[in-house]
């Protein structure tokens, strides 16, 4: 049995791209950027060199949904806003497990959001990857939580009335221990990020602009790909975080005052208001899993995981007797 990263390392190689890739081609419209994450996403997995049979990989419900069946692995494309129970509850049955949860913003951060905020204090170990585009864009393009105030994408038959979540900001706040935004069309950025999102021990958050070409005509391939002028110098739309010295990563995790000033320069690039898209890794600490914790406090009940619990002995018998449990259901 596999459990670390590292030994899986020995598998590099051993699967090739398109044995990944599978035979399903999802139906998503041409210029879609959710080709670009379910892109990266396999090729991270495979540079990680998993082999499949040990990742889950699980959907919500939204144009983003239909990636976990165009990816060769254990999954279930779930129910609206609730993909996380089903990916925490599988992980908790089987910890060797890798788990990957994805979805749309409005699945995650609208009828989601209760799950969202949940999983980030439990400090499970998985990642979860929003796909974050502003709009519903499987039901027509309506206003989704991401969506700034006054934006009127040509969904929309007047600008929107509500104000937008901040969902990095929401990450550091209710306990995420790996939070980083990356890009659709930045493949290799978007590949490298998922696969550190992959690699961290706890809960991981990684929210991809994904360009919605038939719903959202405001942030487009060409936005995030053009350019920004400031004082008659043209910058990229998007950087890097580590290219202007930002060290997301806490150092000592039992050191409250690093992690706290680490989460507070986390808020702060969340709410940097400007022309220019960070992208990067924003917060990152080791603290305990779920799991771990699990253990440590209630080791009779998590002595085993459930799915190392042997269910017959030797001569193939029920370890497990039910007959006074059936004996309540006798009439
Ligand atoms: Fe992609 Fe938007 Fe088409 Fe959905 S509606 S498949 S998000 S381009």
């Amino acid at each position: 049995m596999v459990t670390n990263l590292q030994e899986k390392a020995r598998y590099k190689g051993s699967y090739k791209f398109s044995q990944l890739k599978g035979d399903y081609s999802p139906e998503w419209c041409p210029g879609c950027g959710d080709f670009g994450i379910n892109g990266a996403l396999q090729q991270a997995i495979a540079e990680l060199g998993l082999p499949p049979w040990e990742v889950a990989f699980f959907t919500g419900v939204g144009c983003s949904g239909k990636a976990s069946q165009a990816v060769n692995t254990y999954g279930i494309h779930t129910l609206h806003g609730r993909v996380l129970p089903y990916a925490l509850g599988a992980k908790l049955t089987n910890p060797n497990l890798v788990v990957v949860a994805a979805g749309g913003d409005g699945d995650g951060y609208g009828i989601g959001a209760g799950h969202f905020l949940h999983a980030g204090r439990r400090n499970v170990d998985m990642t979860y990857i929003v796909f974050n585009n502003e709009v519903y864009g499987l039901t027509k393009g309506q206003a989704a939580p991401t969506l700034a105030l006054g934006a009127q994408p040509k969904s929309l038959p007047l600008p929107n009335i509500s104000q937008a979540i901040n969902p990095l900001a929401v990450a550091v706040s209710c306990g995420y221990t790996f939070i980083a935004r990356s890009y659709a069309f930045d493949g290799k950025h978007l590949k490298e990020t998922l696969m550190k999102a992959i690699e961290h021990r706890g809960m991981a958050l990684v929210d991809v602009f994904q360009p919605c070409p038939t719903y959202n005509d405001l942030h487009t391939k060409d936005y995030y790909s053009g350019v920004v002028s400031f004082e008659g110098v043209e910058y990229p739309r998007t950087y890097y975080l580590e290219d202007t010295g930002y060290n997301g990563v806490v150092e000592n995790p039992t050191d409250p005052a690093e992690v706290s000033q680490k989460r507070q320069q986390a808020l702060q690039k969340a709410y940097e208001v400007e022309e220019r898209v960070p992208l990067g890794v924003y917060f990152q600490v080791g603290l305990p899993t779920y799991d771990e914790l699990l253990k440590q406090n209630l080791p009779p009940l998590r002595e085993h995981s459930p799915v190392e619990i042997p269910y017959h002995d030797d001569q193939m018998k029920p370890t497990t007797d039910l007959t006074s449990a059936l004996a309540s259901f006798v009439v």
